[in-house]
C-alpha cells in the first residue's frame, strides 16, 4: 500500500495521466488544494478515483490576495471530508502578510471546529509555534506537513498528539531525519508534496513515496516490509 498524504495532483501539467497512473497503482492520495475556488475543478478531476481524495484548502501564501474566498471556503466545508493545505508561513517573503494569514487561518479553524472537526494537512514553515497555539483548542486531527520547527515546538506538537507527514525531500536532509527520529513512529504518514517538492530538479510524483521507505527503515531500525506495514497501519488509524 502506498500513501501520499500531501500532494497537489491538479497542479501537474499532465495531471490526467498522473491521476490514471495513481489509480492503476492503487495509491492512496490526499490531493490538497491551495484556494477554495479550485475545489470544484479538483473534484471533477478526481471524480472517477476511489483512492484519491480532495482536500479543501487555502494556502497561507495566498491568504492575503484571496481573502475574499473565505466565503467560498465556508460554502464548501460541509462537503469536504479533508482540509488542506492550510496554515501559516513565517518565511521572509510571506511574513508581511502574517496578519491576513492569521485572519484566514483563525476563521478556517473556527469553522472546522464548529463543523465538528476534520483531518487537516497543515503548513507551518517558520511559524510552527504560532500554528500550534492556534490549533491547540480546536477539535480537529492535525497532520503537520513537512514539519521544520525547532525541538521545542516539535515536543509541543507531539504532546498535543499531532500527526506528521514526511516525504523524500525532508528525509534527504540531516535535520529532517533528526526530526523524524524524534516523532512517534505511530504518528507518521508519508507524503511527497509534489509537484512543488522535487528530486534532482524533477517534481516528485505520488509513486515516489517509494523513496521514503529506505530512510524511514534506517531511522526506525526496521526492514522495508515492516516499514511499509507501519505506514499502512498508521494510515488506517489516522482515518479511523
Ligand atoms: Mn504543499
Amino acid at each position: 500500500m502506498l500513501v501520499d498524504f500531501h500532494n497537489h495532483i491538479d497542479l501537474y501539467q499532465d495531471y490526467a495521466s498522473v491521476v490514471s497512473r495513481c489509480d492503476n497503482l492503487g495509491i492512496y492520495v490526499l490531493c490538497v488544494t491551495t484556494t477554495p475556488n479550485s475545489w470544484n475543478g479538483t473534484n471533477k478531476i478526481l471524480s472517477t478515483s476511489a483512492k484519491i481524495k480532495p482536500a479543501l484548502g487555502f494556502h497561507p501564501q495566498l491568504a492575503s490576495s484571496r481573502i475574499k474566498e473565505l466565503e467560498t471556503f465556508e460554502k464548501y466545508l460541509p462537503m469536504a471530508k479533508y482540509i488542506g493545505e492550510v496554515g501559516l508561513d513565517g518565511t521572509l517573503e510571506n511574513k508581511k502578510n502574517l496578519a491576513d494569514q492569521l485572519k484566514v487561518f483563525k476563521h478556517i479553524l473556527y469553522c472546522v471546529n464548529a463543523a465538528g472537526g476534520r483531518i487537516m494537512s497543515i503548513h507551518s514553515k517558520q511559524a510552527s509555534q504560532l500554528v500550534l497555539d492556534e490549533i491547540r483548542n480546536i477539535s480537529c486531527t492535525p497532520v503537520l506537513h513537512w514539519f521544520s520547527g525547532d525541538k521545542y515546538s516539535l515536543t509541543t506538537a507531539i504532546d498535543m498528539g499531532c500527526w506528521f507527514s514526511v516525504g523524500p525531500a525532508m528525509l534527504r536532509s540531516k535535520s529532517g531525519r533528526e526530526r523524524v527520529s524524534l516523532m512517534p513512529k505511530d504518528k507518521i504518514i508519508t507524503e511527497t508534496d509534489g509537484p512543488f517538492a522535487q528530486n534532482r530538479n524533477i517534481p516528485l510524483y505520488p509513486w515516489d513515496i517509494n523513496l521514503t521507505f529506505e530512510p524511514l527503515s534506517q531511522i526506525w531500525g526496521t526492514d522495508i516490509v515492516e516499514t511499509k506495514s507501519i505506514i499502512a497501519e498508521n494510515f488506517r488509524a489516522l482515518l479511523r
